[in-house]
């Protein structure tokens, strides 16, 4: 009797053991596809380097989404305010839902009270106005010194140049409200095609006499979308958008817990939009973003394996900073 009791105690304990294992391998396979390490599961600091880019922030459907490119000194929406943001110089907003602009005032505020230089934020035209009137009642209620900043509004077809000689498009999405999503492009440099052939010796002495001997290309290195329908997907043009080296783009809704209609009417992406338009993205990464929190990490995963062809999966990453 208690020689069998004793093996079932040992078979319980093996099942256990079983458990905590695949549990930690769940959890380490998890933390690789995010490229978290050493942090808690829902980590909000965590960094995620991708295509030349470390990107830090958090994005979560209807709480927040802020983005952090340090490199580009750059923010991706500011819908509340974490502290790296703080430092970065230059924000660029898709539309006006306060999960993705409720950060604003704090930021432009923080900036000051640590003597850095005034943000620039970079918005839909039609919010340039309202934006301005935001940050006057906040700089009026601080009692303080008026806050300085510097709002650009951007259309499609004009470009903006970041001080890291970076250069910003904007191109339009679908959503409820006003909304745009943004290109970042790098300059590069290239011999002028008649020149190719040309000797060094040749080529140097044309610049000397002050000719121009190479032409400059923008090469597409981040598309952000902002929130948006997959309609986006179904219209024409948008080629950067395609070729960036990286898309960060939102993925609200992963299963059928909200339908691909339903995610529609509410003006976001579905996972099925991602996989009926995959063919497309000639992306080396995709970064998922702005995840409903009805969701946990393990859900999100699941759902990213299970729905996604392999190729597609491949190239996504999840960014699930906040998700337990
Ligand atoms: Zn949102
Ligand atoms: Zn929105």
């Amino acid at each position: 009797m208690l020689q069998s009791l004793n093996k079932a105690v040992d078979k319980i304990k093996e099942k256990a053991a079983e458990v905590r294992a695949q549990a930690v391998d769940a959890a380490a396979a998890a933390r690789a596809t995010s490229g978290q390490t050493d942090l808690p599961a829902d980590s909000r600091s965590a960094s995620i380097h991708l295509c030349g880019f470390d990107i830090q922030g958090v994005s979560i459907a209807g709480q927040e989404t802020c983005l952090i490119l340090p490199r580009c000194k750059l923010a991706l929406d500011i819908g509340r305010c974490p502290q790296p943001a703080v430092y970065q110089q230059t924000v660029l907003i898709t539309h006006g839902h306060l999960d993705h602009i409720g950060g604003v005032t704090f930021h432009a505020a923080s900036r000051m009270l640590l003597g850095l230089q005034p943000a620039r934020y970079v918005v839909p035209a039609r919010y340039e106005d309202k934006l301005r009137k935001l940050l006057e009642v906040t700089s009026d209620m601080d009692g303080g010194l008026p806050l300085e900043y510097d709002i650009t509004p951007l259309t499609e077809g004009q470009e903006i140049e970041l001080e890291t000689g970076h250069i910003v498009r904007c191109f339009p999405t679908v959503h409820p409200v006003p909304s745009q999503g943004y290109i970042l492009y790098s300059l590069r440099k290239k011999l002028k095609a008649e020149l190719v052939g040309r000797s060094q010796e040749e080529i140097k002495e044309l610049r000397q006499a002050g000719q121009e001997v190479t032409d400059t290309y923008q090469i597409p290195e981040v598309a952000f979308t902002g929130d948006t329908s997959g309609e986006l997907f179904e219209q024409d043009g948008n080629a950067d958008m395609y070729r960036a080296k990286l898309l960060i783009v939102e993925c609200t809704f992963v299963d059928e817990s909200v339908s691909w209609e339903q995610a529609r009417e509410r003006g976001h992406i579905h996972i099925t939009d991602l996989v009926m338009h995959a063919h497309k993205f000639h992306n080396e990464a995709i970064l998922l973003v702005h995840f409903s929190p009805r969701y946990k990490r393990q859900q999100i995963l699941a759902a990213l394996e299970e729905n996604m062809p392999p190729a597609l999966r491949a190239k996504c990453v999840p960014f699930l900073n906040g998700f337990p």
